[in-house]
This record gives C-alpha cells, structure tokens and sequence, in this order.
C-alpha cells in the first residue's frame, strides 16, 4: 500500500505539564476527506497544527508524503500547505486581488502569472471578477470566506486544512458553502483536514469523521459506521445529536 499523504505518529504535546494531544495517531491518504470534531479544548486545533507545523509535537512525529514535516522550515512548509482558519483573518489593508497573491508571491510567482490566477480563483469560488479591487471590510462574511478559501488555494496545494472555516456564518450560508467547498476538493483532488464542532456538517462533508475527546482520538470511521455502530458512549451520543434535532423538530411539526 502507498504512504499515506499525511501520518500523524503518535504525537503528543503539552502545555506547562496539560496534555493537548496524548499519543495521537491518524494517517490520510491523498484525495480523503477528513473531519475533526469533538468538543472545545478537545485537541482538534493542535492536531492541525501540528501538519504544517505551527506546533511542533513534544514526541511523536508527523510525516508529509513520507518524509518528516520537521525537516523542512516552517514558513518553506506552510506555502504549499492551504490552510483557512475561523475569522479567515483577510489583510484588511489588501484588496482581494492583493490577499490571493499573497502566498504566490511569497513564492516570486511573476506577476503576469499571478493575475490570471487570480481570476481563475475568482470563477473558482463563484464571486465576480470587480470583486478583485475591494477590500475585505466590503464583503459579506460568506464572500470574505470564500477569498479565503481562495487565498489558501492559491499556490496550488495539495492539502488543505481548515479550522472551523464556516463556523461563524449562518446556517444557509454554511451549508451552501461546505458543499460548494466538497465539490473544490473533489475537482481539484485536494486532500482535506477540516475542524468543526457541527457534527451534521461534518456526517454531510467528510469521507471520514475523527472523534477527539481530551487530547485522544476516541473514533475514526466513515460517517455511516459511526452513525450505525459507535461503540464509545460519549461518540455514540455525539453522533446521534443531528437526527435526536431532527426528530425534535418534526415532533414539533407533527402537533400542529
Ligand atoms: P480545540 O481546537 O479542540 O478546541 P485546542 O487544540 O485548541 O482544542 O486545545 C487543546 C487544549 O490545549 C485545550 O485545553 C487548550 O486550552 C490547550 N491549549 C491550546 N493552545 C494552547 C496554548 N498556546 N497555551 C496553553 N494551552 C493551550
Ligand atoms: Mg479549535
């Protein structure tokens, strides 16, 4: 069988003597889907992390393709890793066209290269090309999610990571955007790490869901196994909370 794109080896770390992640293990292979949920403070951010190194481990290892993410600069890894975060964290200074070409840049891309990259990126994420001349500060907050989904598929990565990236969006705009971001990944063959506490989304988005829970992984499973047949209690209820809403509401409905 072929590497793994991604292999978390049991990898742990600490802050002043807490444990953030306790001996976690996962690997992904390329073009996968994976969703990390779990509640807050359960680890799921530090996992991330730890692939483009934005935390180095205590002990344990993560490897990118085979070879250790340690051995090469931080700042040289993370411009071929594609990473969004809650809060997209856009240069409120820079125009859309100037947040995009920021990573490209950085990698001296010519300029006769980055412009039509940025109107392919535009199409790409569905937003008109005028949008390229506006700051962040006139864009609703699914666009300006969307530029950043942009900005981190700039250069081309392979993987993508993303931190709770719809989180602070309404429910019509985060469901139009997961899926308008599934169908990115599969056109592109990206392979996506995504942080969220929305257990629906993540059952609707992810090939495969990661239950973490005080720094371990308790699950690791399609979502349709961890909807049937979760064994852990804790996992089984968290699992079990989208449709318990849905048959709340539809009782609702019925004693009208
Ligand atoms: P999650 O993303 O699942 O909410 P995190 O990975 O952010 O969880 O955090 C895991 C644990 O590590 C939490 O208890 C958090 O308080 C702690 N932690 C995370 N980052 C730091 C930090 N920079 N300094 C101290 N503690 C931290
Ligand atoms: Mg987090």
């Amino acid at each position: 069988m072929a590497a793994p794109l991604i292999a978390i080896d049991k990898v742990s770390k600490s802050y002043g003597g807490a444990l953030a992640l306790n001996d976690v293990s996962l690997e992904i292979a390329a073009g996968r889907f994976v969703a990390l949920v779990g509640t807050s403070g359960s680890g799921k951010t530090t996992t991330l992390k730890t692939i483009n190194r934005l935390i180095d481990p205590d002990m344990g290892e993560v490897r990118l393709d085979g070879r250790p993410v340690g051995d090469e600069p931080g700042p040289q890894l993370r411009r071929g890793i594609g990473y969004v975060f809650q809060g997209v964290g856009l240069f409120p200074h820079l125009t859309v066209a100037e947040n995009i070409a920021v990573t490209p840049r950085l990698l001296g891309w010519a300029e006769d290269e980055i412009a039509p990259r940025i109107a392919e990126l535009l199409d790409l994420v569905a937003l008109p090309q005028d949008y390229a001349a506006r700051f962040p500060s006139a864009l609703s907050g699914g666009e300006r999610q969307r530029i950043g989904v942009a900005r981190a598929l700039a250069a081309r990565p392979r993987v993508m990571l993303m931190d709770e990236p719809f989180g602070a969006l309404d429910p019509v705009t985060r469901i139009e955007l997961g899926d308008a971001y599934r169908a990115l990944h599969d056109k592109l063959g990206l392979t996506t790490v995504m942080v969220t506490h929305d257990v629906s989304e993540a059952v609707l988005l992810a090939d495969r869901i990661v239950v973490m829970k005080g720094g371990r992984v308790l699950a690791d499973d399609t979502p349709r196994n961890l909807l049937t047949g979760a064994a852990d209690p804790y996992v089984a209820a968290l699992m079990a909370s989208p449709k318990q809403q849905a048959d709340r509401v539809a009782a609702l409905m019925a004693r009208q």
